[in-house]
């Protein structure tokens, strides 16, 4: 029921109760064992006072010579002397018979005992009051007796009923106190939790740009506020991204689309009579429906390229081979241009890359090489082994990249000579495809290139087991 009836508070009473709960059980338990400790320490002292008085009434006894019951008996004024306050202390001889008693405050009717054979201490409850009683047998030449000495615990009991009543009302203090503490603790914590909760909703209500000022002390709580900001850092950043890449796209499907637009309104209006038009018009607008779906495949790559998971187990793909087949694929289509596949002499390559994949990043680097080559109409394939990578090089002599541009070419839609790309029909998504698929497979991809002189891709492929 208590359990259940916890659980349904918040975090801040949860926090309270229990930072609560855990002083006052500290307090309680640390108070508990002081009083006990005080408590049998200053009994401790009583009983060693006793024992004192008893040794000096004993050698007292033992230092007169030949003492007898009557030298007992007259003992009376130094017993009193010795005597303290709320104390009574008597001799008895060896049936029990009080030969002196001397009393400060402490009347009590002491049943006789008989002779002890050692010391002994024991308590006693008399008309409701707590007594001490000694006992120790007293042995000197021919007497045998008992001496006793009887102890009111009256101060005693006032020190530590005052102790008592001390740490409770400090007790009821402490918890007042724990509670209060509790609820500062509790506070504390939930503070930077609301805070959280708050810009939480602020982005809700407001937009992405919203963040969290962290605090200056770097606890969990702060660390979790700087994650956050960061993921929002990545979130903001990743849907900037999403809009630029749609604007971008829907720039790209703009222009084929509107080309083919005006052909089709020409054909409409003047096709139908002029046979030159028809066929002009028609040969554009099949090269810029060509173009479109072309885009539109290439978006469709990206796209699947960003949704790759690689598998923990790939199927091997023997290097040499795959691009032995995909240059053979180009020679056809190409053949005014001459390929050289440079290979290791040793045992074939084997990369871990889906085979498909394999085959789409040479078509990529392939179809750029030969698109962006001019006069020079010659491609150098080199294949090569790299520590824990293979490495393919795809090298054409075309006109290059500048320097500056070199970083840009992997970012989608990117073209660094817009008119020319276009008429190639690039739309600027071949390396932004190429980079994306590379990366899923932990390899990478690099490019070098001189202005006029050619350029040189180079895919750098984790080698299979
Ligand atoms: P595209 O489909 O336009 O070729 P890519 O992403 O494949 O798009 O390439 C981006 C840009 O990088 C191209 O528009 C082109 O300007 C440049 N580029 C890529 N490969 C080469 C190359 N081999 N030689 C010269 N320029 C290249």
């Amino acid at each position: 029921m208590k359990r259940f009836r916890i659980r349904r508070l918040s975090l801040k009473g949860k926090l309270t109760v229990l930072s609560a709960g855990a002083i006052f059980i500290t307090y309680f338990v640390f108070t508990f064992l002081q009083y006990h400790i005080v408590k049998q320490w200053l009994l401790n002292e009583e009983e060693k006072t006793m024992e004192q008085t008893v040794a000096e009434i004993e050698t007292y006894y033992a230092e007169k010579r030949n003492v007898s019951w009557e030298d007992i008996r007259r003992s009376r004024s130094f017993l009193e002397k010795l005597n303290e306050r709320y104390q009574l202390i008597r001799v008895t001889d060896h049936d029990g018979n009080v030969v002196v008693s001397v009393s400060n405050g402490a009347a009590v009717s002491l049943l006789p005992g008989g002779v002890p054979d050692k010391l002994k201490m024991d308590e006693h409850f008399v008309n409701n009051e707590r007594f001490l009683l000694l006992r120790q047998p007293l042995h000197i030449g021919n007497l045998r007796g008992t001496i006793e000495i009887a102890r009111r615990l009256t101060k005693f009991q006032q020190v530590t009923n005052t102790l008592f009543a001390i740490m409770t009302v400090i007790g009821v203090v402490a918890m007042a106190a724990s509670a209060l503490a509790g609820r500062l603790v509790a506070q504390s914590f939930i503070r930077p939790l609301k805070t959280l909760a708050q810009t939480m909703a602020a982005i809700k209500n407001n937009g992405l740009k919203q963040r969290i000022d962290v605090p200056s002390a770097r606890d969990e709580i702060a660390e979790l506020m700087l994650m956050f900001n960061n993921m929002m850092d990545d979130i903001e950043r990743s849907f900037a991204m999403q809009r630029q890449f749609v604007e971008d796209a829907s720039h790209e499907l703009r222009t084929p689309l509107a080309i083919l637009q005006g052909h089709l309104s020409l054909l409409q209006r003047w096709g139908k009579h002029n046979r030159d038009i028809l066929e002009e018009s028609l040969e554009a607008a099949t090269k810029e429906a060509e173009r479109l779906k072309r885009l539109v495949l290439e978006l469709l790559d990206l796209s699947r390229a960003e949704a790759i998971t690689v598998p923990k187990e790939v199927t091997p793909v023997n290097a040499v081979a795959a691009i032995g087949q995909v240059v053979e694929n180009f020679r056809v289509l190409h053949p005014d241009f001459e390929f050289i596949v440079d290979r290791p002499e040793r045992a074939p390559a084997r990369v871990a890359i889906a085979k498909h994949h394999f085959e789409q990043l040479l078509f990529i680097l392939l179809d750029n090489a030969v698109k962006y080559s001019q006069h020079v109409k010659k491609i150098a394939l080199s294949l090569r082994e790299e520590g824990s990578f293979v490495t393919v090089a795809v090298r054409d002599y075309g006109i290059g990249i500048p320097q500056e541009e070199l970083q840009n070419v992997f970012l989608r839609f990117y073209r660094v000579d817009k008119a020319r790309s276009r008429e190639q029909g690039g739309a600027g998504l071949g390396l932004s495809i190429a980079k994306e698929m590379i990366d899923k497979y932990g390899g990478h991809i690099m490019m070098e290139s001189e202005v006029g002189r050619g350029t040189t891709v180079k895919l750098a492929i984790p080698k299979a087991e």
